[in-house]
């Protein structure tokens, strides 16, 4: 695996300097100072520009002061002004899955459905010599039926849709959709890359975490980018070095928690619940369940709409929304008016951030490599378990590839149960199932819906998202009427508001 820092933010003088050929080496260019001038902003009546200055001048002054004010003093947000890039190359599918667990924090990644792939995989480095004979003769055959299928799901794609044989464009997208459709055979320690971004705050918290994670290629990950981070804002990654801190501090920082807090829960839940066999609920395909949700979500949105627009407190506001409800269709006027100017490209109102959904859901890898992507919403989730039901393209069934996908599902299941341990999820497959517990808000069900329920979305999180919407819009029916994907955003205004 490789990371490499491929930029930061720098104080916009600093870089003026350097393009006119004035450069001091006795005192570094770093983008320490942004966060350092505007933390001084509280406490200095100077102009910011001229707090930047100072902090330009004196970088060693700048770093002495970040390190005070947010690690001494905890005021841990001035760190936030600062984003670092990071190129990431030669990582599984499976080590991602930690790193964009991070909310804050922005990721580009290599794209399964524009570009094919080769069978590169990362050999873990807690197998084995007999584990690596296992993952090269599982990856040799999952390979193997990727690139057998490929070509039959691609003649398949192109007779399901002769109109779009015309364009380059729209050949080159029946051409992806068969690459989706395959790259479902391949396990999750295919190798990728990204563009990987986040402000020093963020960063150090993701290196904290991941440090102390069960798979080693992921502790790997940690190390690589605090290796890099500490290059270039040293005075802001403080608390990810626990001797570093406690040289500067004089304090301990434990880190007993992000070591120790999930195994003692597992073995907390497991004294609790027992060791039951896994039951699944799925059917034939990404199955979704309400399990809870705001009391009365459109009566919360129309009296969160009425609050957010009076100067009423809030009992008032639930009692005029409750009292519209007797009034004809006053209610559905009303909540539906406040959406009335919406168009595909804007949130609905905050106030539709106040009902609260919560889905379990069985998911196929594939379609929770997606889901992951949805950083506003709350994700919990169980490891893979392939006694759940694997998922099947559509296409893949229409080929007759059922059995020959099904076999190298079962043998690398085989694998997985052979190897043991957390790293044997390196051998499943995108097609293999977990649990996950997903709580959004109505606004980020519009945004789901808006971007996954579009035709450009792929089946797997397409048909997630809408089973979502779904099951949103028996509870909400008035509030939720306009989610729905960008495609077909305009007729459902048109059919809701003409
Ligand atoms: C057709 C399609 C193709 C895609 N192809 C790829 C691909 O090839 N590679 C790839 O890596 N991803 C791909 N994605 C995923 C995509 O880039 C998004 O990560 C994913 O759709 C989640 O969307 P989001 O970031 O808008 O949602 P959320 O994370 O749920 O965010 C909701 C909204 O909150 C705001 N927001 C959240 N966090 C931030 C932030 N840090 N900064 C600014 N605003 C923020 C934004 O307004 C955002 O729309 C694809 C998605 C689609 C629909």
């Amino acid at each position: 695996m490789q990371v490499v820092l491929a930029g930061y933010s720098l104080d916009h003088e600093f870089v003026e300097d350097m393009r006119q050929g004035r450069f001091d080496p006795t005192n570094p260019v770093s983008p320490e100072t942004l966060s350092a001038a505007y933390a001084r902003i509280s406490r200095y009546p100077e102009p910011v520009t001229e707090l930047r200055a100072q902090a330009r001048r004196d970088v060693t002054a700048s770093r002495k002061s970040n390190s005070v004010i947010v690690f001494g003093m905890g005021h841990h947000s001035v760190a936030e002004h600062v984003q670092i890039n990071f190129d990431i190359l030669g990582v599984s599918r499976l080590a991602l899955e930690a790193l964009e667990e991070a909310r804050l924090c922005s990721y580009t990644e290599k794209s399964q459905r524009y570009i094919t792939l080769e069978g590169d995989y990362v050999v873990p480095e807690e197998f084995g010599a007999e584990d690596r004979k296992t993952l090269e003769r599982i990856a040799e055959l999952q390979v193997g039926l990727y690139k057998e299928a490929l070509p039959r799901l691609h003649d398949h794609h192109r007779s399901l849709h002769p109109e779009m044989e015309g364009s380059k464009r729209d050949r080159s997208t029946v051409e992806g959709w068969a690459k989706e459709d395959a790259r479902y055979a391949l396990c999750l320690a295919t190798e990728t890359q990204l563009g990987f971004s986040a402000n020093a705050r963020n960063l150090e918290h993701v290196i904290r975490k991941l440090r102390h994670h069960p798979l080693v290629e992921v502790r790997e990950l940690s190390a690589k980018l605090y290796d890099e981070a500490v290059k270039v804002v040293p005075s802001l990654i403080i608390l990810s070095d626990p001797a570093k801190f406690k040289e500067t501090f004089g304090k301990e920082v434990s880190d007993d928690f992000l070591k120790h807090g999930a195994s003692d829960l597992r073995e907390a839940a497991g004294k609790v619940l027992g060791p039951l066999p896994s039951t699944g609920f799925s059917g034939e395909r990404g199955d979704v369940r309400l399990v809870d949700h705001s009391p009365d979500p459109d009566d919360e949105i129309c009296a969160s709409l009425l609050f957010s627009a009076s100067d009423r407190p809030y009992d008032e506001c639930l009692a005029a929304a409750r009292g519209m409800r007797e009034d004809g269709g006053r209610f559905e006027r009303f909540v539906l008016g406040s959406m009335e100017r919406l168009t595909a490209f804007d949130p609905p109102p905050r106030a539709f951030e106040t009902a609260f959904f919560t889905f379990e859901m069985e998911l196929s890898a594939s379609a929770f490599a997606q889901l992951k992507r949805h950083r506003i919403s709350t994700q919990i989730t169980q490891p893979y378990d392939p006694s759940l039901q694997c998922t099947f393209p559509d296409s893949v069934l229409e080929t007759g590839l059922r059995d020959a996908f099904q076999e190298v599902f079962t043998r690398s299941a085989e694998a997985y149960e052979s190897v043991g341990g957390p790293a044997a999820e390196y051998l499943l497959t995108n097609a293999h199932r977990r649990r996950v517990l997903l709580t959004c808000n109505l606004r980020e069900v519009y945004h789901l819906a808006r971007i996954r329920m579009d035709a450009h979305a792929q089946w797997d999180i397409r048909r997630l998202s809408a089973d979502v919407v779904k099951l949103v819009k028996q509870v909400a029916p008035v509030s939720a009427r306009l989610a729905t994907g960008k495609d077909t955003y305009r007729a459902l205004y048109s059919e809701v508001f003409d």
